[in-house]
């Protein structure tokens, strides 16, 4: 039977559909095949990487504010292909259609913001203590940027990569996650309409494919986002080519909840950063640390919050949570759940497949709330990338901030608190990437995006930051006698 997607890799200006298929299917009807697509074997890759090398020369020497331009053509196709593009995200996915077509609004409004860095100064210039010289700091394109992205946001993230590669005079070619792959078919072919051909390509495929192209000849940055395992793994291989690297990684972001004028708003905040997506966010909240003297309420305001938030296919009305993207990652979030109350959590929501009429066979999970946590137990500690929150209480300050940082991530945070001080003890000491002050781990669209310790290497994405990947340095001085 025909699948509604059926799509081959980009190379060029050509679809090919020849080759081995693998197939995506509805998270919340496993028996409904969605897409059929081609891979790109290591050969394809190659090709793909010659094409974009021989291209890129033209690309940089369009000027950078044409590149924008184009760009900016590039968002108004994606957006006009919006609900076709939330459709395809919802089926492979599984997130309400409404989050959806929220995700590709993003997508667009980020890419826009890119868009004006094309304006930016391109450089500086600098005094020398040399009479009559004068240096100057300029950035040039990078070259060939190799872009991997995972299932939980298919056109965000590839956006968030191919926006800035654009912009900053790059070829890119990107390979989609195996399990989402629709959204970046679908922006291949509005990036066809606008761009020359072979600045940007799309290879589809497995972890081979992947392999191929970040180990392949000729790829001077790699922009990486998804698991930590993975980002290991890539960086071995480009110790071979020592191409630039820029990854996002994992996270266990915490919301310390230290004191507040009004709990229900701030639970608000953080069951709406921890549930959103189902929690398939790297930036969800996963930690709540609360401060001992509302750790009671706190937990009765959450089992009430968690346990009314409505779970369904993602293609229904009023749906909030949709179902978790594939198999092999339910039974990671079933386990993880498992692990926490064999090590002692008590449970106030959830914990539980979800059985929904007529969608037995969906990977739903119920939003899940676990309470008793102590900072040594797995659920604390490890990546769990679902709908779970995982509760804990602390004494003072220190011992909170203490429990933030100590885990082996440190991509965003969030700090709840009116008592000045505790902020800025907060704003100093989170080993975060981001620091949200009283409300949720929602990020905006033009602010630097990115973590430290294990949930990042190189340079943040979004914003100003993204030269620093984008673009290579050069220092130029000038003898002007
Ligand atoms: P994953 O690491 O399994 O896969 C991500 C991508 O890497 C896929 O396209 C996959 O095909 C590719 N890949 C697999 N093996 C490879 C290899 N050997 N070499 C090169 N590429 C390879 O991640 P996932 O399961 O798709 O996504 C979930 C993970 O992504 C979570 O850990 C989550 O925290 C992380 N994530 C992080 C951010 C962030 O911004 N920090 C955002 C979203 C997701």
């Amino acid at each position: 039977m025909k699948c509604e997607y059926e799509y081959g890799s980009l190379i060029g200006d050509a679809h090919e559909s020849g080759g081995p298929r693998f197939i995506t299917s509805n998270p919340a009807r496993p028996s409904q095949k969605v897409g059929s697509y081609a891979c790109a074997d290591a050969a394809a890759v190659d090709r793909a990487l010659g094409i974009a090398r021989r291209a890129q020369r033209g690309w940089s020497e369009v000027p950078a504010i044409e590149r924008a331009v184009l760009l900016l053509r590039l968002v108004e196709g994606v957006e006009k292909r919006a609900d076709d593009l939330a459709r395809a995200i919802t089926l492979e996915q599984g997130k309400p259609l409404a989050e959806a077509r929220g995700e590709v609004m993003k997508a667009c409004a980020e890419a826009r913001a890119m868009a004006a860095r094309a304006f930016d100064a391109q450089g500086s210039l600098l005094s020398s203590p040399r009479p009559g010289y004068r240096i100057g700091v300029m950035r040039r394109p990078r070259g060939v940027i190799a872009a991997i992205t995972p299932w939980n946001f298919p056109i965000l993230t590839p956006m968030r990569k191919i926006a800035p590669a654009l912009v900053f005079g790059n070829a890119v070619i990107l390979k989609p996650s195996e399990f989402t792959p629709a959204a970046a078919c679908l922006l291949a072919s509005a990036a066809r309409d606008v761009l020359p051909a072979g600045v940007f390509q799309l290879v589809l495929g497995q972890a081979e494919t992947a392999a191929a192209l970040v180990g392949g000849r000729g790829v001077d940055g790699i922009t990486f986002t998804g698991s930590v395992a993975t980002g290991r793994k890539i960086q071995v291989a480009a110790a071979t080519s020592l191409a630039e690297l820029s990854f996002e990684l994992g996270g266990k972001n915490a919301a310390v909840i230290h004191d507040t004028d009004d709990l229900e708003e701030t639970l608000d905040h953080v069951v709406g950063a921890a549930f959103m997506c189902a929690g398939q966010r790297c930036t969800a909240i996963s930690r709540v640390l609360v401060q001992r003297g509302l750790y009671d309420r706190a937990q009765e305001a959450l089992a009430r919050k968690v346990g009314a938030l409505v779970v369904g296919d993602g293609m229904g009305a009023g749906v909030q949570l949709g179902p978790l993207t594939h198999e092999r990652h339910y039974e990671s979030v079933q386990a993880m759940v498992q692990s926490g109350i064999d090590q002692g959590a008590r449970v106030l929501a959830g914990a539980k497949r979800l059985s929904l009429p007529g969608l037995e066979s969906g990977y739903f999970y119920a939003p899940t709330v676990l309470a008793d946590v102590r900072p040594d137990m797995t659920v604390a500690r490890e990546e769990i990338f679902g709908p779970v929150l995982s509760v804990l209480a602390y004494e003072s300050l220190d011992e909170g901030l203490a429990i933030l940082n100590d885990v082996d991530y440190g991509l965003t945070s969030a700090f709840f608190s009116n008592d000045a001080r505790a902020v800025e003890r907060f704003v100093n000491e989170s080993q975060n990437g981001m620091l949200h002050v009283n409300h949720g781990t929602v990020p905006d669209n033009h602010a630097p995006f990115g973590g430290i310790k294990h949930s990042g290497v190189g340079a943040y994405s979004v914003g100003a930051s993204a030269a620093n990947f984008y673009t290579t340095e050069h220092t130029v001085y000038w003898n002007h006698r």
